[in-house]
């Protein structure tokens, strides 16, 4: 007998509903061909965003959240959060209220894809983003509000800071136990996927409490995997070193094949992998999940891009290999690897969308939805 296999999905915002359409078909037919038609997917529609107001008037209707709960592994396009909708933005809202305390975000070059590097073969990083903590908890205040004066009295009063009215403030909160958590998993991460290495990247030199925190207690819980872990490069141990952010960003660029798992504090995380998809043709390829102890959610690292919305023409590439990482979370490895195998086998023969294709000599991009048909295509084919 078949087995339905049950995935809640949000198409997403802008070009989320090009990139979907042009999906479905390869992640159906990577699961039938795994599983010789013994596993097939059920989708379910969830709402959210745009889709969602229009439908509902409301961003994230309650029943969405529900689903998200009641199945816990969902995958989600981009959402654009409307200015003044009433969250600072849907995706971080998520990643809030479910605890989706890692985001978890592969740089994995493989051939056909354009980069600005000589070798680009070696880039295999995993960037692991803290993804509920740092200024991405929003504490900020407008700058002349009565709160960011209140706040500006308050330090000059009580702490000895001395700042004029003109200043917008911003709390940049990280904690131990956040951190703790979060290198855990990340030490977890890399023992299970037998990784080479783990490198703290921080701005510890200047934000000594905050970011030096971070690296602090990052040692700390590393030291208790002295199993696993070397801090001088043992052999058949993971290397546990840390570098400063700015010169990890020269690092990454100039000698990625160094690198493995990187152990990021929100912000340095955020941008550390956009930066590092452009080693590998740029966001259309860069998948990505945000994972926590009951809900995971997979989605691209980039946004809705919505002068591409309708259009066609977007790479899928990123929500293909998102759903291939969520794939080997449930268990069905040979469906990622057979979706994997099909999407690299795609863009090695020069079929790509405009993205890719504009990076290279003599190569005329496919549509959207031409790239999944390819993909789909070479998956009956495998
Ligand atoms: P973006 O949507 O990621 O797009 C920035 C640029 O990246 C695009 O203009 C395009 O570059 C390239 N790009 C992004 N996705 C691509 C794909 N699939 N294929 C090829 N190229 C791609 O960033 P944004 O314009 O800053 O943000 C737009 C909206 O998305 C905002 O409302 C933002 O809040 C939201 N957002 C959502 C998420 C999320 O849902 N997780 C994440 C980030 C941003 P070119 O113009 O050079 O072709």
């Amino acid at each position: 007998m078949t087995e339905i296999i049950e995935i809640p999905y949000i198409a997403g915002d802008g070009t989320g509903e090009d990139i979907w359409n042009a999906s479905k078909e390869p992640l159906e037919e990577a699961v039938i061909k795994a599983y010789g038609g013994d596993k097939r997917i059920s989708w379910i529609e969830m709402l959210a965003g745009e889709k969602a107001l229009e439908k509902t008037g409301k961003l994230i209707p309650e029943e969405t959240l529900d689903t998200i709960r009641r199945y816990k592994t969902v995958i989600k396009g981009p959402l654009t959060t409307p200015v003044g909708g009433g969250y600072r933005s849907i995706n971080v809202y998520l990643r809030q209220i479910f605890d989706l305390y890692v985001c978890v975000r592969p740089i994995r070059y493989f051939k056909g894809l354009p980069s600005p590097l000589k070798r680009p073969e070696k880039i295999d990083m995993v960037i692991l983003r803290e993804n509920t903590e740092d200024l991405y908890k929003g504490i900020e205040w407008k700058a002349w509000t009565d709160e960011a004066k209140k706040v500006i009295k308050f330090l000059g009063e009580e702490m000895g800071v001395s700042l004029s009215e003109d200043y917008a403030i911003g709390v940049k909160p990280i904690s131990k136990p956040g951190t703790v958590r979060f290198t855990r998993w990340g030490i977890d991460y890399a023992i299970k996927n037998k990784r080479r290495s783990i490198t703290v990247v921080h701005k510890g030199n200047i934000m000594k409490y905050t970011e030096g925190g971070f690296r602090d207690w990052a040692y700390e819980v590393a030291g208790e995997y002295r199993d696993y872990i070397s801090f001088s490069g043992e052999e058949g141990k993971i290397l546990f070193n840390d570098r400063i952010a700015d010169n990890m960003f020269m690092q990454a660029i100039l000698r990625p094949g160094d690198y493995d798992v990187l152990l990021c504090p929100n912000l340095n995380g955020d941008y550390l992998s956009d930066a590092c998809a452009g080693l590998i043709g740029g966001l259309g390829v860069a998948p990505g999940a945000n994972i926590g102890d009951n809900v995971a959610i997979f989605e691209p690292t980039h946004g809705s891009a919505p002068k591409y919305a309708g259009k066609d023409v977007i790479n899928p590439i990123s929500f293909l290999q998102s759903a291939a990482m969520m794939f080997s979370y449930m268990g069905l490895d040979r469906a990622s690897t057979i979706l994997t195998t099909a999407i690299e086998d795609t863009v090695n023969e020069g079929i790509m969308t405009y993205d890719l294709a504009r990076q290279m000599e003599g190569i005329v991009p496919v549509r959207c939805s031409e790239f999944g048909m390819e993909v789909a295509k070479r998956i009956k084919g495998l």
